[in-house]
C-alpha cells in the first residue's frame, strides 16, 4: 500500500472511531486523493470523475495554451505531492513528463495510451515548410481531447486509474464518470446527427487541431499552419491551399482566437469565403476555469459553426 493511501485509511478509522464534526471535517479533507491534471480538458474530466474525494491541480495556468508549458516551482511540488498525473506524453509537455518520471509511486496516466492514434498528415501537395512544433514522437498528432469519442475513452481511464488508487470509492468513481460520460455521449449524438448531411466536408483550419475530430465524423482538415511559425509560408503554398479548398466547395475558413489570423483571411480572400471561429479548447479564461462544463459547451459552439460553415442540413 503507498504511504499516502495508508495515511489517508488512518485517518478516516480515527473519525470514525466517534468524534465531533470538526474531526470529521478535517478527515474528509486530509483524505482526498490529489492529482495533477495538465491542462485544461484533461482538468474538467479529471474534476468530474473524483468529484469530492479528489483534489485537482491543474498545471496550465487559466489563459494559456498547453503547448511549450514552463512548470514553476509550486507546479513542480503539486506532482511531487500528486498520487495521479493526468497528462500527454511523447513530447508534447516535456517538463510535465519529467517532473512526472521523477515523482516517487505516482500512477501516471498518459491518456495517448488509450486512444487510437493519428499521425500527422504530410503537407498537401504542392505546399512548402515544415510541419509546425505540434507534431509528437512517432509523428503523433496530440490533439486527442478535440474529439467527443476520444474524450470518452479518456473518461474511462480515469475513473479506472481513481479506482485502482482508491478502490474502496469504485462505484462513486464510475456514477460520476457516467454522469460527465452522459453529457458527451449526448454531444457526440449531436456532432453525428449535425454533421451527416453538408454540401461540403472539408474544413480548413488554421491550426492543426481537428484531425482527430474530422477523423471520428467523416471531415477531413487542411491545415494552414503546420508550416512552420517561424517560416513564412510562400505564396504557392497559399495559393495551393486555397485552390484545393475552392475545389472542395469551402466557403468557411475556420480560425480560433489563438492564432494569428493573416493567413486564414489571405487564403478566405483568396476564394471570396468567410471566417469563423473554431475552440482548440487549449485553454479556458480564469472566468470559466471554476464551471464544470466548458468541454460540452465549448463543442457545442464548435458544432454550430462547423454544421453552418459546412452547410449541413438540420
Ligand atoms: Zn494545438
Amino acid at each position: 500500500m503507498r504511504p499516502a493511501v495508508a495515511g489517508a485509511l488512518l485517518l478516516a478509522g480515527l473519525a470514525a472511531c466517534g468524534s465531533d464534526d470538526a474531526a470529521d471535517r478535517t478527515a474528509l479533507s486530509d483524505s482526498t486523493i490529489s492529482a495533477v491534471a495538465a491542462f485544461y480538458p484533461l482538468h474538467e474530466a479529471t474534476r468530474a470523475v473524483g468529484g469530492g474525494l479528489v483534489t485537482v491541480t491543474g498545471l496550465t495556468p487559466p489563459g494559456l495554451g498547453p503547448h511549450d508549458l514552463e512548470l514553476g516551482a509550486r507546479q513542480v511540488e503539486a506532482i511531487d505531492d500528486a498520487e495521479l498525473a493526468v497528462f500527454i506524453g511523447r513530447g508534447f509537455q516535456p517538463q510535465v513528463e519529467d517532473a512526472v518520471a521523477d515523482a516517487p509511486g505516482l500512477i501516471a496516466l498518459d491518456v495517448l495510451d488509450h486512444v487510437e492514434l493519428l499521425t500527422v498528415d504530410r503537407q498537401l501537395a504542392g505546399t512548402q515548410g515544415e510541419v509546425d512544433g505540434e507534431v509528437l514522437a512517432g509523428d503523433v498528432d496530440p490533439h486527442v481531447w478535440l474529439d467527443p469519442q476520444r474524450m470518452i475513452t479518456i473518461v474511462d481511464a480515469i475513473a479506472a486509474a481513481l479506482s485502482e488508487l482508491d478502490p474502496d470509492h469504485t462505484d462513486q468513481y464510475r456514477a460520476n464518470a457516467d454522469a460527465y460520460l452522459a453529457g458527451l455521449n449526448g454531444l457526440d449524438a449531436e456532432y453525428r446527427a449535425a454533421l451527416a448531411t453538408c454540401r461540403s466536408r472539408v474544413i480548413v483550419t488554421s491550426h492543426r487541431a481537428f484531425g482527430y475530430l474530422a477523423d471520428s465524423y467523416g471531415l477531413r482538415q487542411i491545415p494552414i499552419a503546420g508550416i512552420s511559425p517561424d517560416v513564412e509560408p510562400d505564396a504557392r503554398s497559399l495559393e495551393a491551399i486555397a485552390a484545393e479548398a475552392k475545389a472542395e466547395g469551402v466557403t468557411t475558413i475556420f480560425l480560433e482566437s489563438i492564432a494569428p489570423p493573416d493567413l486564414a483571411e489571405t487564403v478566405a480572400e483568396e476564394i471570396g469565403a468567410e471566417l469563423n471561429l473554431l475552440d482548440p479548447i487549449e485553454g479556458v479564461d480564469s472566468d470559466d476555469a471554476e464551471r464544470a462544463d466548458n468541454y460540452p459547451r465549448i463543442m457545442r459552439e464548435n458544432l454550430e459553426r462547423l454544421a453552418d460553415g459546412l452547410g449541413c442540413e438540420p
